[in-house]
C-alpha cells in the first residue's frame, strides 16, 4: 500500500503543479495606451478622414512615436508609403430613384427607402432595368449552392438580402460576400446592377444612421489593377423597413423573406414585377493619402529577413452628419485603440528589450474605412519582399469596454497562427473563443482579409463576453450608439486594465511567431488556404528574383499547434497540495522548453506533513497516438511512469491506468487555468468499482520575476 500512495502523491505533486509564463508582469498600464488614443481621437484631427489634413496630423504623430521608439523606416518615402485614391460621391440633387409598376411610377426617399451606393457606384448611370429577387444572391461551389441557377439575370438589377444560409460555413459565407466575388458571379450570369437589403437580423447600425451618412463620398484604389467590380453600373443600398414595396404583386412578402433570413434559412428566387428607374449623377476626384511602414529588425541572421506583421487602421471617417450636434466622428476605438497599441508596443520593445529573431513589420493603414483600401495597396505592392511575409496580426477596434476575460479570436480554427493566439490567450488565465456572432463578417470586415487573400495565415482579436452574460448589452449598446458615430470619443468608459492586458496578449503573440521557428501555417481544412497557393504564384512573378538569404519555406512540425496548447506552463511556480485529510504541503515547479520545442521539461519539489516529493516531468505530444504523453520520475520511485492526456475543453486530462496490489488502479488528474497566472489540478483515483475519489487538490501561483 505504501508503494500506491508515494505514486498517487507523486503523481499529484507532478501533475498538479504545473507552471505558465509570468503573465502578471505585464508591459503596459494602460495609461500611456490612453494617452495616444486621447491625442488620436481629439477634436482638432476632424476624424482623420482618408486624405485629410487630420489624418496627416494623426500620421506625423504617429511616425513621431515610432521612432522615439527606435524602429526604422519601411515605407517608401521614409516611412510613408504613399497611396492614390479615386473619390466618389453621389449628387442627389440631380439623381432620383424610382419603383414602377405597370407603367405607374413611384418614387423612392433616398433618406428613408434606398440610396446610390457610390461604392459599387463609380459612374454616372441612367437606367430603367427589370428587378429579379436573387435570396442571398450567393454561388457557393464548394457547398453546392447556385441561387442564380435557372434565372435569367441579362441586363438586370439583382435584389438580394445581405447575410448567407446556416449551412454555409462562416469563412466561406464571408469570402463569397465579399463584393468582388459576389460581382464575379453576377458579372458573369449578364447582370448589370445590384439592390441589396441590409438584413435586419444582422444589421450593426440602425438605418437612419447609415442614410444620414450616405453622402459621405467613397472611394477605391486609383490604379486599374483594383478595380473589382467592372461593368457594375448601378449599386443600390435599401432600407429593410421600406423593402415590401419591391416584393409587391410578386406572391412573396418581405416579412417572409426577413423571416427566414433571420433563421438563414434557404430563399426562393423570382422575377419581380417592379422594375427600377434610375438616374444615378457621380462626381469624382483624385487624393492622396499614405500608409505608415516602420520595422523592428530581428536578430536572427536568416530570419530577420521574415516578416511579422502588426497592422491597424489608422484613419476613421471624418467629419459628417452631427448626431447630438456633434459632427465630428472621433473615432477613439474605431481605430485610435489600434493605433495607439501599435505604438505603445513599439515603445515597450525598446523599454524592454526582448530577443526577437524575425523582424517585426508596424503597419498603420489608411483608408480602411473607404472598403480596406489602404491594406490591399500594401499587399498588393508590400515595401518588403512578399514572401518574406509570414504572419498579420491586425488589431481594429478590439474594445476593452468590459475586463478582458473572454477573447474572440478571428480566424481560431484556421491556423496554427490562430491556435498560438488562443495558448497565449489561455496562458494568461483569458478564454480564447471563436467568432460566436458568424453573421457580421467579421473575419473578412478588417486589413487582416488582404493579406489572408495573399496567403498570409492572420488573426485579429476582440475583446469579449460569454453568449449570453450581461456584457452581451454593453456591446450591443456600443455598437448600436457609438460605432461610426461622433460618441466614440474619448469620453465614453474604457476599461484601461482591459487594454493593457490585451497589449501584452498581442505582444506575445508578436513576439512569439518572432521567435517560433517554424513559419505559420493555414490548417488543411481551411477555407482560406486556397490563397497560399496563389500567393507561391504571386511570389514568382511580383517579387523578383529569389534572393539567396530567403530559406525555404519551413514545414510547420507535426504537433507544434498541440505543443503549443501547453505553453501555459512554462515559467515558475509556487504551489499548495491540500489533501482530504486537511494536511498541506508547499512546493516549487519550473517549466522549460525542452529540445526544439517538441516537449516541456517540468521539475517539482514539495514538501510538509504529507511528505517530500521531488521529481522530473517531461511532457510531449505524440503524433502517433495523437496524444500528450507525460513521463514521470521520481525520487523514491523505480523506473519512469507514462501518463496519456488530451484536453477537455479548457482542462488537461491526464489519465492511466494499471495493475495495483491485484485490483486495477485508475488515475485521473485535471488541470486548468483559473485565472491571470493561478490555476488548479485534482488528482482522482478510482479502485476496483469503488467511486472516484479526490486524492489531493493543488493551487498554484505563478511567480513574477524581472
Ligand atoms: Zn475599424
Ligand atoms: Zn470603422
Amino acid at each position: 500500500m505504501r508503494n500506491m500512495t508515494l505514486i498517487i502523491l507523486f503523481l499529484a505533486c507532478a501533475v498538479s503543479s504545473p507552471a505558465q509564463q509570468n503573465s502578471h508582469a505585464s508591459h503596459f498600464d494602460g495609461d500611456s495606451w490612453w494617452a495616444h488614443v486621447k491625442f488620436l481621437a481629439d477634436d482638432s484631427l476632424e476624424g482623420r478622414d482618408t486624405g485629410s489634413e487630420g489624418l496627416r496630423k494623426a500620421q506625423a504623430y504617429a511616425v513621431e512615436q515610432l521612432q522615439k521608439a527606435g524602429l526604422e523606416p519601411a515605407g517608401v518615402n521614409g516611412f510613408y508609403q504613399p497611396v492614390r485614391f479615386n473619390q466618389y460621391e453621389a449628387d442627389e440633387s440631380k439623381s432620383s430613384l424610382a419603383l414602377v409598376t405597370a407603367g405607374q411610377s413611384k418614387s423612392l426617399s433616398f433618406a428613408d427607402d434606398a440610396f446610390i451606393n457610390t461604392r459599387s457606384t463609380r459612374a454616372s448611370a441612367n437606367l430603367s432595368t427589370p428587378l429579379v429577387f436573387i435570396g442571398y444572391g450567393l454561388q457557393i461551389p464548394e457547398k453546392n449552392l447556385d441561387e442564380l441557377a435557372g434565372l435569367d439575370l441579362k441586363g438586370k438589377i439583382v435584389v438580394y438580402l445581405a447575410g448567407s444560409p446556416s449551412d454555409i460555413p462562416t469563412a466561406l459565407a464571408s469570402h463569397y460576400q465579399t463584393a468582388g466575388e459576389r460581382w464575379k458571379s453576377l458579372r458573369a450570369a449578364g447582370a448589370i446592377g445590384t439592390i441589396s437589403i441590409f438584413n435586419p437580423a444582422s444589421m450593426d447600425i440602425p438605418w437612419s444612421r447609415i442614410s444620414v451618412n450616405r453622402n459621405h463620398p467613397s472611394m477605391d484604389l486609383a490604379d486599374a489593377e483594383f478595380n473589382e467590380t467592372p461593368g457594375l453600373q448601378l449599386g443600390v443600398a435599401f432600407n429593410p423597413a421600406s423593402a415590401e414595396q419591391l416584393f409587391a404583386g410578386s406572391g412573396h412578402t418581405f416579412a417572409e423573406i426577413a423571416a427566414l433570413g433571420k433563421d438563414r434559412k434557404p430563399l426562393p428566387h423570382f422575377l419581380l414585377p417592379v422594375s427600377l428607374k434610375a438616374n444615378a449623377v457621380i462626381q469624382t476626384k483624385t487624393l492622396e493619402s499614405a500608409n505608415i511602414v516602420a520595422k523592428l529588425a530581428g536578430s536572427d541572421l536568416a530570419l530577420k529577413n521574415e516578416f511579422v506583421v502588426l497592422s491597424a487602421h489608422i484613419d476613421h471617417i471624418g467629419i459628417g452628419a452631427p448626431i447630438n450636434g456633434d459632427r465630428i466622428y472621433n473615432g477613439a476605438m474605431d481605430n485610435g485603440s489600434g493605433s495607439a497599441l501599435a505604438m505603445d508596443i513599439a515603445a515597450s520593445l525598446k523599454t524592454h528589450p526582448e530577443k526577437i529573431q524575425r523582424s517585426i513589420l508596424f503597419l498603420l493603414v489608411t483608408a480602411e474605412e473607404k472598403g480596406l483600401l489602404g491594406s490591399k495597396y500594401f499587399a498588393a505592392h508590400p515595401t518588403v519582399p512578399p514572401k518574406s511575409i509570414i504572419a498579420d496580426v491586425n488589431v481594429d477596434m478590439f474594445l476593452p469596454i468590459v475586463p478582458l476575460k473572454v477573447l474572440k479570436v478571428g480566424g481560431l480554427e484556421e491556423s496554427d497562427l490562430g491556435t498560438r493566439a488562443a495558448a497565449i490567450a489561455q496562458s494568461m488565465g483569458i478564454k480564447p473563443i471563436a467568432d460566436p456572432e458568424p453573421l457580421r463578417n467579421l473575419f473578412i470586415r478588417s486589413d487582416q482579409y488582404n493579406f489572408i487573400k495573399k496567403g498570409v495565415p492572420s488573426v485579429k482579436c476582440d475583446v469579449t463576453f460569454e453568449p449570453g452574460a450581461p456584457q452581451q448589452k454593453i456591446f450591443k449598446d456600443w455598437l448600436t450608439n457609438r460605432y461610426h458615430a461622433p460618441s466614440d470619443d474619448v469620453n465614453q468608459p474604457v476599461d484601461l486594465q482591459a487594454a493593457a492586458t490585451y497589449e501584452e496578449f498581442t505582444r506575445r503573440l508578436l513576439l512569439d511567431t518572432a521567435n517560433t521557428p517554424a513559419r505559420p501555417r493555414w490548417n488543411p481544412d481551411s477555407f482560406f488556404r486556397r490563397y497560399a497557393a496563389d500567393q507561391t504564384e504571386m511570389r514568382t512573378s511580383d517579387a523578383g528574383p529569389v534572393k539567396t538569404t530567403e530559406k525555404p519555406e519551413q514545414a510547420a512540425r507535426p504537433g507544434a499547434a498541440e505543443m503549443e496548447r501547453l505553453k501555459f506552463y512554462l515559467g515558475e511556480w509556487d504551489y499548495t497540495e491540500t489533501y482530504p485529510n486537511g494536511a498541506k504541503n508547499t512546493g516549487v515547479y519550473t517549466s522549460k522548453l525542452g529540445p526544439g520545442g517538441n516537449s516541456l521539461i517540468n521539475t517539482f519539489h514539495s514538501q510538509g506533513p504529507a511528505g517530500d516529493f521531488e521529481g522530473l516531468l517531461l511532457m510531449t505530444w505524440d503524433a502517433r497516438e495523437r496524444a500528450y504523453k507525460m513521463f514521470v520520475v521520481g525520487s523514491d520511485f523505480p523506473g519512469a511512469l507514462v501518463e496519456t492526456g488530451q484536453f477537455e475543453g479548457d482542462t488537461l486530462v491526464y489519465r492511466s491506468e494499471f495493475p495495483m496490489e491485484g485490483a486495477n488502479l485508475k488515475l485521473r488528474n485535471s488541470t486548468r487555468l483559473t485565472g491571470t497566472g493561478t490555476l488548479e489540478s485534482e488528482q482522482f483515483m478510482t479502485m476496483k468499482d469503488a467511486p472516484e475519489r479526490l486524492v489531493v487538490h493543488v493551487d498554484a501561483k505563478m511567480r513574477c520575476f524581472r
